[in-house]
């Protein structure tokens, strides 16, 4: 059910394709948005292939939370250090979990300091580090990932827009 904001999950409609036509057997969902991957979560609720990863700030929208496969809810104004410490152990634990042969990523920057929604304080070089993490990660096991972008809120647009680049930059620069 849309909530407000996305009316289509498309990456449930993408995980469900590979599924049924059997291109996929087991798939990886992170979703590092700063608001819960609700929709997913919920979508994929009893679906064992599916397994789904969301970190976000628990004082963010949704205020009724679903349950995902593992969530990781952070308290307002985490910064850095520990956010990055916090995926990394985290990421782990989700791909031993679900061992997945296909990785969707929903890299939002709704994550910055600057972002009028998001109530975290991640700076613009932690959240490209965070890209990094989760896309080097994603290359070490030689597994496709999809990005979708999600959400970006900063007062400045050039904000969203370095981020968002970030991390397509990294994308590229780690296939080439
Ligand atoms: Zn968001």
């Amino acid at each position: 059910m849309g909530r407000r904001f996305c009316l289509l999950n498309d990456q449930a409609v993408a995980a469900n394709y590979l599924l049924n036509s059997k291109l996929s057997k087991s798939i990886l969902i992170i979703d590092l948005d700063v608001h819960q991957g609700n929709g997913t979560a919920e979508i994929f609720n009893k679906d064992s292939r599916v397994f789904t990863f969301s970190i976000h700030g628990d004082k963010n929208f949704p205020f009724r939370k679903e349950i995902s496969d593992l969530d990781v809810p952070l308290k307002d104004h985490v910064q850095d250090e520990e956010y990055l410490n916090l995926l990394e152990m985290n990421l782990k634990v989700a791909f031993e979990k679900s061992k997945p042969d296909f990785v969707f990523y929903l890299s939002g920057v709704d994550v910055l300091s600057t972002d009028q929604l998001g109530k975290l304080s991640l700076s613009k070089a932690a959240c490209k580090e965070r890209d990094r993490i989760v896309l080097q990660a994603c290359k070490n096991k030689n597994l496709p990932v999809q990005i979708s972008m999600g959400g970006g809120y900063s007062a400045d647009i050039k904000d969203i827009v370095d981020a968002h680049c970030n991390t397509y930059r990294l994308a590229f620069d780690l296939v080439t």
